[in-house]
C-alpha cells in the first residue's frame, strides 16, 4: 500500500527502525598490524566491568536473588514457588546469553559455512532441567535453591512445555538443535513462535477428547529474547509482472505487507560454551495500523488489517500426517521461510562475498516439505532482486537447498491448489511454472529420449498434477529443488526411492537420494528423564557422564555387566523407582493408583490408523475375555501388567476419537473387576506432552511400536524406550528394524506382516473379502464383546469397528492372531526375570547408534558440508 500522510499533518505517524546491526553482523576491526581493535570506550574500564557466568553456589545464590528482588520486583516475603521458578530460569538464562553471545561473535569472526534448520515445528518441552545439565550446574542450582527454602523439583514442575509441534518431526527439530550445539557445529533453526501451541487434551467421562488452547506465553517466557529491532516486510498476493526484457525477471507489487518480528531461543551445547540459536518469527502489521485506512476515516478497517496479520502466527495447525489446504496455513509457510531467508541472505551478504558464493557459506535444510516455497524464493530473490541468469540462479539453489522426506503415506504429500498459490504468491507461481518448464524440460527431454512417448511418466513427474483445481506437488518441487533428498530410516529411504520418488530416481541417478536414520538426544531422553540410570551408568563405566553422553557408543561397556547379579538388581531397582515415581505423579494429578509390581506395557505416541492404537485395545480386549475365562486357580499364575496409552488425535479425525473413546470406556470396565483388576488394568493419560513422555518412558518393561508395514517412516519413541532399557514390540517397520539389528533380534518382540505383502493383501481385502468369523475367530470373539454393550452404547465404536470389517486398510485383521502370539512370548519372557533384565541392559547397551550427535554429524559431513566452530578455538 502506498501511504502518504497529509504533509501538513501536525504530529509524528508512528516510526519503526528495521534491518538494523545486530549481534551477529558485527565485526571487529583490526589495526595496520592485524591486531583486534577494542570497539568502543574505554577497554580496561569495558573489561573490568564485564562480568562473567555464575558457575559456584554462592554467586548463583546472589543471582537468584538478584533477580527475585529486581527482575520480579518481589522479596522473602512474597516470593511463591512460581517465582521461584522465574528467578532461578532468569539466572540460568543469564549464564546462557554469555555462551551464546560469545558462539555467535566466533561464528562472525570465523564465517563458517553455516546450516540452516527449517521446521515448522519445533516441539522442545521444557528447558530449565536441560539446561542445568548442559551447563553442568545442576548440582549447584538444586543447594542454592534449596538454601533459599525451595526444593528443585517443585520448580521445574512450574514450566510449561514450549510445544510448537504435533509430534515425531517437531521433537525430530528440537533434537537435532540440541546435538548440534553439543557438536559445537555452527546451526540455526529457524521456526514461528505460534502464541498458541498444540492444544491441550482433556478427555470427558464418556471419553471424548475436548481440546483447550495452549496460551503457553500467558506467564513470562524467560527462554526467548525478543529483537524487535530484527524484523522483515513479507508480501502477499497483490500483482507479478513480467518484464519481458529478455530476462527471466518479473515486478511483484501491491497486495498486503506484513512485518516478521525475531524471537531469540538459546540452544545450549552439552558440555560446551557452544549455544546455538533457534529464531522464530512472530507476525504483526507492518505498521501498527495503516496509516492511509486513518486518513479515509476508516479505524476499524485499519484494525481489521492489523488483525488478519497477527493471525499468521497465532496458532499451530493440530494436524499430523495429513495436509489439509486452508489459506492460512500457506500464508504460514510462506511469511516463515522468507523472513528466514531474507535472514540467512542479509548475514551473508555482510561478508562481502559474491551472491555466487551462496552454496559455500549457507546449506538449507528442509524438514518435510512444509519449507519448500524457500526454493522459489531464493529463485525470486536471486532472479528479480541480484538480476541473475535463470541457469545460475537455479545452480544456487539447487546447490544450497537438501530436503528430507517424512513420509509416503499419500493423505500426507502436500499439494496447493494452484488458484491459491496464484492469488496468495503470484511471482512463486509463474517461477514454478518456469521451474516445471526449464528445469524439468531438460529432464523432460531426457525423458522422452529414455522412455519415447511415456506420457505417463511426464504426467506423473510433473510439479503441477492436473485436474480442478490443477495442484502443486511440494513433494517434487522440493526433490529437484535440492541437491539431496533423504528418508529417516533405512527402509523408509528404500519406499522414498521405489516409489513416491522412483521417476527422479531414474532420471537423477541414484546418489542425490540418501539415507539419515533419525535418532534422540540421549541429554534430555536418558540423563535428564532417568537420572538413577543415567548415574548407575557413569558409576558402572567409570566415565564422566560428560564423556559417554556425547560419546553414546560407550554404553557398550555396559555389555559385561550383564552378568553380574548386584548390577542386575540396581538397574531393575532404577526401574522400580521410576514406576513409583510415575504412580506419585498419577496419583497426584489424576487420584489414580497404579499397582507398581505389575509389567508396565505402554504405547504413547499421536493416535493414528496407521499406528494401530486399535490393534492394542483390541488385544486387550481379548486379554480381558481370556482371563475372565480362566478359573481363580489359573489367574494365579498370569503376571499382573499395566497398559498405558496416551496420545492426541487431530480435532477433525473422527476414527481415532472413538479409539480414545474405545480404550477409556474399556479401562472404566476392567479397572473394576473384581475377577480381573489385580491382572490387568488400563490408563489412558491426557494430554500426551514431551514432559509426560520423560516420566513415562523410563517405567516401560515394554512399548509397543506396532504400525502397518512400510507406513511409520522411522518412528523416535521406540528409540526413546529402548535407550532406557525398556523391550519393544513392533513390526517389522521404519526404525524398528534398524534399533533390532543394533540390539539383537532376540531382544526385541516381532510380529505381522511385512512390507512388500501389504499392497497385495489389500488387494486381497478389496476384491476378495472373507467375513471376520472365518478369518480371525479371535478379533471376531472381541467385537462381539464391544457390540454387546460390554463397554457402554455399541453404536457409538459401530464407525471404527466397520473400517475393520470392511476394507481393513490398515490390516488388522491380518496381523491380530500374530500380535496376541507376540504377547504371549512378552509373557512368557517375563518369567525369568534375571534374563529379562539381561535384555533391557544389552538393549540399552546397544543403542549408540541412535544418538541424534550420530545423525547430525551425518547431516554435516555428507549433506552440509560443514565442520565445527568451538568457541576460543
Ligand atoms: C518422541 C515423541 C513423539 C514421537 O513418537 P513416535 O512414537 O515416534 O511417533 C511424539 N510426541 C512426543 C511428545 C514425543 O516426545
Amino acid at each position: 500500500m502506498t501511504s502518504t500522510i497529509d504533509p501538513k499533518a501536525i504530529g509524528k505517524p508512528p516510526r519503526r527502525r528495521h534491518h538494523v546491526r545486530t549481534l551477529t553482523g558485527y565485526l571487529p576491526d583490526t589495526d595496520e598490524s592485524g591486531k583486534e581493535k577494542w570497539p568502543r570506550g574505554d577497554e580496561k574500564t569495558w573489561k573490568d566491568a564485564i562480568r562473567g557466568p555464575d558457575t559456584d553456589t554462592t554467586s548463583i545464590t546472589k543471582s537468584v536473588v538478584n533477580h527475585v528482588q529486581t527482575s520480579l520486583a518481589r522479596q522473602a516475603y512474597n516470593l511463591d514457588t512460581s517465582g521461584a521458578y522465574q528467578a532461578a530460569a532468569l539466572s540460568v538464562r543469564d549464564n546462557l546469553i554469555l555462551n551464546w553471545n560469545d558462539t555467535q561473535l566466533q561464528y562472525t569472526r570465523k564465517a563458517p559455512k553455516r546450516a540452516y534448520y527449517l521446521s515448522l515445528e519445533f516441539l522442545m518441552g521444557r528447558t530449565l532441567d536441560n539446561a542445568m545439565l548442559n551447563l553442568g550446574l545442576k548440582d549447584n542450582y538444586k543447594e542454592s535453591v534449596d538454601k533459599l527454602g525451595f526444593n528443585m523439583e517443585d520448580l521445574l514442575e512450574q514450566e510449561r512445555d514450549a510445544a510448537l509441534g504435533n509430534g515425531g518431526l517437531g521433537r525430530l527439530a528440537a533434537c537435532y538443535l540440541d546435538s548440534s550445539a553439543s557438536q559445537e557445529l555452527p546451526v540455526w533453526g529457524y521456526g514461528l513462535r505460534y502464541r498458541y501451541g498444540i492444544f491441550q487434551q482433556l478427555i470427558s467421562p464418556e471419553g471424548q477428547q475436548l481440546e483447550a488452547p495452549d496460551p503457553w506465553l500467558e506467564m513470562q517466557n524467560p527462554w526467548e529474547l525478543p529483537r524487535l529491532d530484527v524484523n522483515y516486510e513479507i508480501r502477499f498476493y497483490g500483482q507479478a509482472e513480467r518484464l519481458n526484457d529478455g530476462t527471466p525477471r518479473a515486478h511483484w507489487t501491491g497486495g498486503q505487507e506484513v512485518l516478521a518480528v525475531a524471537y531469540d531461543v538459546m540452544i545450549p551445547g552439552c558440555y560446551t560454551k557452544s549455544t546455538n540459536n533457534l529464531r522464530l518469527w512472530e507476525s504483526k502489521p507492518k505498521r501498527g495500523f495503516d496509516l492511509n485506512s486513518f486518513n479515509a476515516g476508516n479505524y476499524e478497517g485499519a484494525v481489521g488489517e492489523s488483525n488478519s496479520a497477527f493471525a499468521i502466527t497465532s496458532v499451530l495447525y493440530p494436524n499430523d500426517q495429513t495436509t489439509f489446504g486452508k489459506e492460512l496455513r500457506l500464508k504460514q509457510q510462506y511469511f516463515w521461510t522468507a523472513a528466514s531467508l531474507a535472514d540467512m541472505i542479509r548475514r551473508f551478504k555482510n561478508l562481502g562475498k559474491p551472491i555466487t558464493d551462496i552454496p559455500d557459506y549457507i546449506a538449507i535444510q528442509l524438514n518435510d516439505t512444509h519449507p519448500t516455497l524457500v526454493i522459489p524464493e531464493l529463485m525470486r530473490i536471486l532472479v528479480d532482486e541480484e538480476d541473475l541468469d535463470w541457469d545460475v540462479a537455479w545452480k544456487i539453489t539447487t546447490n544450497t537447498v537438501f530436503y528430507t522426506n517424512h513420509t509416503v503415506l499419500p493423505e500426507a504429500l502436500e499439494k496447493w491448489p494452484v488458484p491459491l498459490m496464484e492469488h496468495l504468491l503470484p511471482r512463486h507461481m509463474q517461477i514454478i511454472f518456469d521451474i516445471n518448464m526449464y528445469a524439468l524440460s531438460h529432464f523432460l527431454q531426457t525423458v522422452e529420449r529414455k522412455f519415447p512417448n511415456d506420457r505417463d511418466r511426464l504426467a506423473r513427474m510433473s510439479l503441477i498434477e492436473e485436474g480442478y483445481p490443477q495442484q502443486v506437488r511440494m513433494a517434487h518441487l522440493a526433490c529437484i529443488g535440492s541437491k539431496k533428498v533423504n528418508g529417516v530410516a533405512e527402509l523408509h529411504s528404500d519406499l522414498v526411492r521405489t516409489t513416491i520418488l522412483k521417476d527422479f530416481v531414474e532420471l537423477e541417478g541414484i546418489s542425490k537420494f540418501s539415507n539419515v536414520t533419525n535418532g534422540i538426544t540421549p541429554r534430555r531422553w536418558l540423563d535428564q528423564c532417568n537420572p538413577e540410570l543415567s548415574a548407575l551408568i557413569s558409576k558402572t563405566l567409570k566415565v564422566d557422564k560428560s564423556v559417554w553422553l556425547k560419546d553414546l557408543d560407550r554404553l557398550e561397556g555396559l555389555l559385561p555387566f550383564t552378568e553380574d547379579a548386584a548390577f542386575r538388581e540396581e538397574w531393575a531397582a532404577v526401574k522400580q523407582h521410576n514406576k513409583e515415581r510415575l504412580a506419585a505423579h498419577v496419583k497426584a494429578t489424576l487420584g489414580l493408583d497404579i499397582n507398581t509390581h505389575a509389567m508396565f506395557d505402554v504405547q504413547i505416541k499421536r493416535l493414528h490408523e496407521y499406528k494401530r492404537q486399535t490393534l492394542n485395545i483390541l488385544g486387550v480386549i481379548h486379554r480381558y475375555i481370556t482371563l475372565k475365562a480362566m478359573s481363580p486357580e489359573e489367574r494365579k499364575k498370569v503376571n499382573p501388567r499395566v497398559v498405558f496409552f496416551a496420545g492426541k488425535a487431530a480435532p477433525g479425525y473422527y476414527i481415532a476419537k472413538i479409539t480414545i473413546r474405545l480404550i477409556v470406556n474399556v479401562a472404566n470396565i476392567i479397572n473394576v473387576d473384581p475377577d480381573t483388576k489385580d491382572l490387568l488394568s488400563l490408563y489412558f493419560l491426557p494430554d500426551y506432552s514431551v514432559s509426560l513422555a520423560e516420566i513415562l518412558i523410563p517405567t516401560s518393561d515394554i512399548s509397543q511400536h506396532i504400525s502397518t508395514a512400510g507406513t511409520e517412516a522411522s518412528g523416535t519413541s521406540n528409540m526413546k524406550f529402548c535407550l532406557n532399557g525398556g523391550l519393544l514390540v513392533g513390526t517389522v517397520d521404519g526404525a524398528n528394524i534398524e534399533i533390532a539389528e543394533s540390539v539383537g533380534e532376540e531382544n526385541v518382540f516381532f510380529f505381522g506382516h511385512l512390507t512388500p505383502a501389504v499392497e497385495d493383501l489389500r488387494h486381497e481385502h478389496r476384491y476378495h473379502p472373507v467375513p471376520l468369523e472365518q478369518k480371525c475367530p479371535a478379533l471376531a470373539r472381541v467385537f462381539e464383546k464391544i457390540s454387546s454393550g460390554a463397554f457402554g452404547d455399541a453404536g457409538v465404536y459401530e464407525p471404527l469397528l466397520a473400517t475393520i470389517r470392511t476394507g481393513d486398510y490398515y490390516l488388522i485383521t491380518e496381523d491380530f492372531d500374530s500380535y496376541i502370539q507376540a504377547l504371549a512370548m512378552v509373557d512368557e519372557a517375563y518369567l525369568d526375570r534375571t534374563e529379562w533384565v539381561k535384555k533391557s541392559i544389552r538393549t540399552t547397551a546397544r543403542m549408540g547408534k541412535f544418538s541424534s550427535d550420530r545423525c547430525i554429524m551425518e547431516y554435516a559431513d555428507s549433506y552440509w558440508n560443514i565442520e565445527p566452530c568451538p568457541v576460543g578455538k
